[in-house]
């Protein structure tokens, strides 16, 4: 029998813009866990990298600059007052905005495939999860970050569809990108995350898959509470 206050441990992985942020971050509040986006941790680090010319001009990471500078690259996470999705903090700078835009997206994949990135963010999403109670979204939670979750969703969706919803998310942002830009950045995402050497994007073999293609949002909330439920009921 589980007992069903302990909370547990829920890894969502998946392709770049599968929607897993949006339906881990609605179910961390649903059932109120807290949620962790690894990815934009990832993104922090690359605009640390960027804003102290440690990418190239052809996107080419300086593995060592990089390394070096870890330990002054601190990152956390704001709960926004007004209950709207928590803010991403590098070094006490909110940076949640500026970590979206197609400068970060462009570069963030060479700098997640070095393996010391890697290695001191994982660190960090582990102790984040200590306890339990915790919703992580990113590619590797389910395979390397938290190889025991007790829920294991690995999301996935053709590169059309999710390139569709990125380009409609940053329009209404304001952002000036065709969607033949921000296809190519998903198309170019997927490869180098699923080909890296250390830890590459693929489905845990206990994870349960959702293609959520043709689904809204609520259907998606729906399905994942009820997944949920019969978990921690079991
Ligand atoms: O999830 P999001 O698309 O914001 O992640 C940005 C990038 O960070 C991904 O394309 C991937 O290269 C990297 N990432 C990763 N491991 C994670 C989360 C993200 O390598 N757990």
């Amino acid at each position: 029998m589980t007992d069903h206050s302990t909370p547990i441990t829920i890894a969502v992985d998946g392709y770049s813009s599968s929607g897993k942020s949006t339906m881990a971050r609605r179910l961390a509040a649903t059932i109120g866990y807290r949620y962790i986006d690894s990815g934009a941790m990832y993104r922090a680090v690359t605009l640390y990298a960027l804003d102290h010319g440690m990418i190239a001009p052809d996107g080419t990471p300086d593995t060592d600059a990089i390394t070096a500078a870890l330990p002054d690259i601190h990152i956390d996470f704001e709960v926004q007052p007004d209950g709207s999705p928590q803010h991403t903090m590098l070094n006490g700078v909110d940076v949640e905005s500026e970590i979206r835009r197609l400068r970060v997206s462009n570069a963030v994949s060479p700098v997640a495939a070095i393996p010391q990135v890697r290695r001191a963010l994982v660190e960090k999403q582990k102790a984040f999860g200590a306890g339990g109670g915790i919703v992580m979204d990113g590619r590797d939670i389910g395979t390397v970050v938290f190889p025991d979750a007790r829920l294991k969703i690995f999301v996935d969706a053709s590169p059309e569809t999710r390139a569709q919803r990125r380009f409609k998310e940053l329009m209404e942002k304001g952002a000036a990108v065709s969607y033949e830009d921000v296809l190519a950045n998903v198309v170019h995402r997927d490869k180098i995350d699923t080909t890296r050497a250390d830890s590459p994007l693929r489905k845990a073999e206990d994870a349960v898959v959702l293609d959520n293609s043709h689904m809204t949002v609520e259907e998606q909330d729906a399905w994942l509470l009820n997944l949920f439920n019969k978990i921690i009921s079991e």
